[in-house]
């Protein structure tokens, strides 16, 4: 079995690909349009910078080659959602070619990036097959996408939604594509279990992806298992039904009718660009696997779910500066995540901050509350006012320096070899008089207060 993509991901540039037009999710139709990105006829487009920077950080990020040159065409296109006729795109010299993607032992290979725009949405009222008109919104139109294409080096429909998770992944940690809105990563597949290719167009969401290769691959089986012959054709997935849909007999490439386009230069790769952008790139979440595991001994199971949200792991590794980092991430990988996930959110969605978490935490390792409160309280957290929750739970805090004071000159003078292991170096010695500080206060203390006073008093 033989499975390619090409994934069409919306670029979250501020302005669309060849317009100065708003880039960004409007309910209000066609409010944010210009003559250039409704087509009309004499308007020029002019190239968004920022959409080849935001390529050409996708291509480093998938290991791609540059070309010294990049240029767009225009590509043939017959559809209420592209009113000018044309679709500018790229064809001749992607913007970069021939790179990999990996995930677990997994390596695909990328055969190329393209810059496009995306056409408009086309809305019907009640479904396709009902409706009597559709409507046309172009506020997407000029929305600029990053056409990413693989070899078929995929195997199995499973295999394809995990590439898919692990790109979206990089692209968030790039911070050039959000997965929130709806629509912004689009899946076209080819699949083959013989010597036929048939495509499968239009699928959002990795989910669908799975379910749309799995219909597909026994579709194809059946026809063949009956003694048929299987199509070279492109189909459609009809998501709420289940079931790919023949659309069309697969066209060839020459009936497109590509030119280059007049209106737009040639663009210069720029090397030094380039290299500024690479030293520019983010610690991937596959890094901070291997880190995790290298400094905390953190195991996979727990570090691979902690990083697949850059906002999740931010957030992590703000917490284990003061939190042993096994404990939070054990918290983190299943509490954490679980209560996110149950409640629909994303991290940044609550007003949970990292201090929070911090807070909880401890109550946790100090065991003034159990693991199962702290999920409890973690669950009101989302709804309410975090730092209301911890209060009402019966953790007044103590802020007063002059209270805490003498309960850490006490801690101090009981432990101290741990002050000795503090500045021989030892991090985890800090973590300790913290946590006995916090016993001592029955886990009352505030813990940015405590970890203030001391820091101060161990630098003395
Ligand atoms: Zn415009």
């Amino acid at each position: 079995m033989k499975i390619g993509l090409e994934i069409h991901t919306q670029l979250t540039t501020k302005t669309k690909l060849f317009c100065s037009c708003s880039n960004r999710m409007e309910k209000n139709p066609n409010s944010l349009c210009c003559p250039t990105c409704l087509g009309m006829p004499g308007s020029k487009p002019v190239i968004n910078r920022s959409a080849i920077d935001y390529g050409i950080k996708i291509a480093l990020a998938l290991n791609c080659r540059l070309p010294q040159e990049a240029f767009f065409s225009r590509k043939a296109y017959f559809y209420p959602d592209m009113s000018k006729n044309f679709q500018i795109t790229q064809f001749e010299i992607p913007l970069a070619r021939n790179g990999f993607i990996k995930t677990n032992n997994k390596k695909v290979r990328i055969t190329r990036i393209n810059l496009e725009e995306d056409p408009a949405r086309i809305v019907h009222l009640g479904t396709i097959t009902e409706a009597k008109y559709v409507l046309v919104d172009y506020n997407r139109s000029g929305t600029p996408l990053c056409e990413i294409v693989t070899e078929p080096d995929i195997k199995s429909p499973k295999e394809a939604r995990l590439i898919l998770q692990e790109l979206s992944t990089v692209l968030q940690y790039l911070d050039v594509f959000d997965p929130d809105i709806e629509g912004s990563m689009r899946v076209d597949s080819n699949v083959s279990i013989g010597e036929t290719r048939v495509e499968i167009k239009n699928i959002s969401g990795f989910k669908d992806v799975e379910r749309a290769l799995n219909y597909e691959i026994i579709r194809q089986k059946n026809i063949l298992r009956r003694g048929g012959k299987i199509i070279r054709e492109t189909r459609a997935w009809d998501a709420l039904a289940g079931v790919t849909r023949s659309l069309r007999v697969k066209e060839a490439e020459e009936d497109y009718g590509y030119i280059f386009e007049p209106d737009l230069p040639r663009i210069t790769i720029d090397r030094k660009k380039v290299a500024g952008i690479k030293k520019s790139l983010p610690e991937f979440a596959s890094q901070k696997v291997a880190r995790y595991k290298k400094q905390f001994s953190i195991p996979k199971n727990l570090s691979f779910p902690i990083t697949i949200d850059p906002d999740i792991a931010e957030c992590f590794e703000e917490v284990i500066k003061n939190i042993d980092p096994m404990l939070a991430a054990r918290f983190f990988a299943k509490e954490l995540l679980k209560t996110l996930n149950y409640s629909k959110v994303t991290i940044k969605d609550t007003s949970i901050m990292p201090k929070h978490l911090v807070d909880l935490l401890d109550l946790i390792s100090q065991k003034v509350i159990t693991e199962r409160t702290g999920e409890m309280m973690l669950r009101e957290m989302i709804k309410k006012e975090p730092d209301e929750v911890l209060r009402i739970r019966g953790v007044s805090r103590i802020f007063d320096e002059k209270v805490l004071e003498p309960i850490i000159k006490e801690a101090m003078e009981e432990n101290p070899t741990a002050i000795i292991d503090y500045k021989s170096g030892k991090k985890e010695a800090f973590h300790f008089l913290v946590g006995q500080v916090m016993r001592k206060t029955k886990g009352r203390g505030d813990s940015e207060t405590i970890r203030k006073l001391l820091r101060k008093r161990l630098s003395n």
